[in-house]
């Protein structure tokens, strides 16, 4: 963590909780050297963090909200939140699809956080709006090229980071869209220095480029794990990140290769064999493990899966994934609904050599590649633009 030269303006209140803080200049010769404050401003957001001190901002239960910020972040003006698709879920269960009922847990959830991070699920989502302002010192650096793209007031961005560790206050929900999981408000969020972003493209609708950026590291990750020749299984297959990963694969895969997609409600089936991305469309519950493994060994001539990619949005279908991969084969943990425990006991508890891989939402290049897509597949981003652009 990098420590500032320069007085950094705050937030009122928090200097006070600053004040006081260790010197953080170099440690003598033959001592340790200090560790870092993080009540000190520094990129990754430490100061913002109420509790517990010393976390980092995803990790804390609560953050400092307050929209003004400091000399190294960006205020944003937010328009739309797009809830992570598991958090939605579980927020519209609880909520028994009551649109009031789920805006009132949404406020609760922020006044109480500071951030979008629903508690049960733990995932947050991202946001699109436009820049307030900009911190000075981290203008500065937009101005000498040590961070790009540059950005300054009245510039349109989608954040890339999640909203579980974004500063975030709503004055009002205006539209919860169960059909998209986006949500129309009116608020501010900050963005940290070490915050990745976007500026949203001028050539696709803004609604369309959030549905695809909040899901970005799913079809990079796909463009980077298959290979020519690869069996490749996709659980979730005719939902958003189903279908940027359908495609993907049989992109990668090729003509050698075999796509195997999972639908699950008749609607999510019919969209994934409409898309004409799967060579082999089945229909089935992934929290039923032994009936997935049947269809794929059915699918497969028994030889099981190359590569199973999750995008679903439930909890309970870590064993589906590993059962219907082969031995030394690969899982890709894209849902944000998977736990840790469940997939390693439980491919332990099956006697299965996989390898898994948990859903990083980033990876270089990300959001080009994946905004790239709707360019690249008129099919695609019809589908996209009945699904999300309403
Ligand atoms: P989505 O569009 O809602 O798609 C989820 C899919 O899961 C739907 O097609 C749904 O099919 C299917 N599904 C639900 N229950 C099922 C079941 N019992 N059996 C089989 N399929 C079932 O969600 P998304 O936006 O693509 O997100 C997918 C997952 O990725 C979520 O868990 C989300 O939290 C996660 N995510 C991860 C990251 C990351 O960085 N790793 C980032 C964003 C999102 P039906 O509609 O037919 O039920």
């Amino acid at each position: 963590m990098s420590q500032r030269k320069r007085a950094v303006i705050k937030p009122e209140a928090a200097g006070q909780r600053a004040a006081g803080r260790a010197s953080a200049g170099r440690a003598p010769a033959g001592r340790a050297p200090a560790a870092p404050d993080p009540a000190a401003p520094n990129a990754y957001g430490t100061h913002r963090v109420i509790e517990p001190p010393g976390s980092l901002p995803q990790a804390a239960r609560k953050l400092d909200n307050r929209p003004e910020p400091y000399d190294n972040e960006v205020l944003i003006d937010v328009e739309t939140l797009n809830i992570d698709a598991a958090s939605f879920t579980q927020i519209e269960r609880a909520c028994e699809g009551d649109t009031k009922r789920m805006a009132q847990m949404i406020m609760d959830i922020v006044a109480d956080r500071g951030k979008m991070q629903n508690p049960v699920t733990g995932s947050g989502g991202m946001l699109i709006g436009t820049v307030a302002k900009v911190g000075p010192e981290l203008a500065e650096k937009f101005a000498s090229g040590k961070k790009a793209p540059p950005l300054k007031p009245g510039d349109r961005l989608a954040t890339l980071v999640s909203l579980s560790l974004t500063p975030l206050t709503i004055e009002q929900i205006k539209r919860i869209n169960k059909d998209t999981d986006q949500v129309d408000i009116q608020g501010k969020a900050i963005l940290f220095e070490s915050g990745i972003y976007a500026r949203l493209p001028e050539d696709l609708p803004d609604r369309l480029s959030l549905a695809v950026l909040d899901v970005a590291g799913a079809p990079a990750q796909t463009a980077k794990l298959v290979r020519p020749g690869d069996t490749v299984f996709v659980l979730g297959a005719g939902g958003k990140s189903g279908l940027l990963c359908l495609y993907e694969a049989k992109k990668r895969a090729g003509v050698t290769g075999r796509v195997i997609g999972l639908g699950h409600s008749q609607a999510s089936y019919d969209r994934m064999v409409e898309s004409g991305f799967v060579d082999v469309p089945l229909k089935g519950d992934a929290t039923r493990p032994l009936e997935i493994l049947s269809l794929v060994e059915g699918a497969t001539g028994g030889r099981l899966a190359d590569i199973t990619i999750n995008c679903v949005n439930i909890p309970g279908t870590e064993m589906s994934s590993i059962l219907a991969t082969r031995d030394n084969g690969l899982v890709y943990f894209f849902s944000m609904a998977t736990s840790f425990t469940a997939a390693a006991l439980g491919a332990e508890g099956v006697g299965k050599d996989v390898s898994m891989i948990i859903g990083n939402g980033y990876t270089a290049g990300h959001a080009e590649i994946a905004l790239q897509l709707m360019r690249e597949s008129p099919k695609l981003r019809a589908m996209f633009e009945e699904m999300f652009v309403k």
